[in-house]
């Protein structure tokens, strides 16, 4: 298993407890601001797709293609940070 911030490779946990996503908190926190950072870019890219589908432009399948490209970081960080998140103390 490795950061999935940076990479770095986390130590393997003895005993119970589910598995590290991040090697630390500025890690974790990073991880939120480019969740923040990713939101706000697929939002621009999706209304520039929308503007290239109507003018009949070829760009939209690219703009497509990058859209679900961060839609899958997205998705990975969000899955990290839940996997991640007993100091929240819920459950
Ligand atoms: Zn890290």
């Amino acid at each position: 298993m490795n950061c999935v911030k940076c990479g770095t490779e986390l130590p393997a946990i003895d005993g119970p407890g589910r598995p590290r996503k991040f090697c630390g908190e500025v890690c974790r926190k990073a991880a939120t601001l480019e969740i923040r950072r990713l939101d706000g870019r697929i939002s621009k890219l999706e209304a520039m797709e929308s503007t290239y589908r109507f003018k009949g432009a070829s760009l939209a399948g690219s703009v497509a293609v990058e859209i679900r490209r961060l839609e899958a970081r997205l998705g990975d960080l969000l899955a990290a940070q839940e996997g991640d998140a007993e100091v929240a103390g819920h459950e």
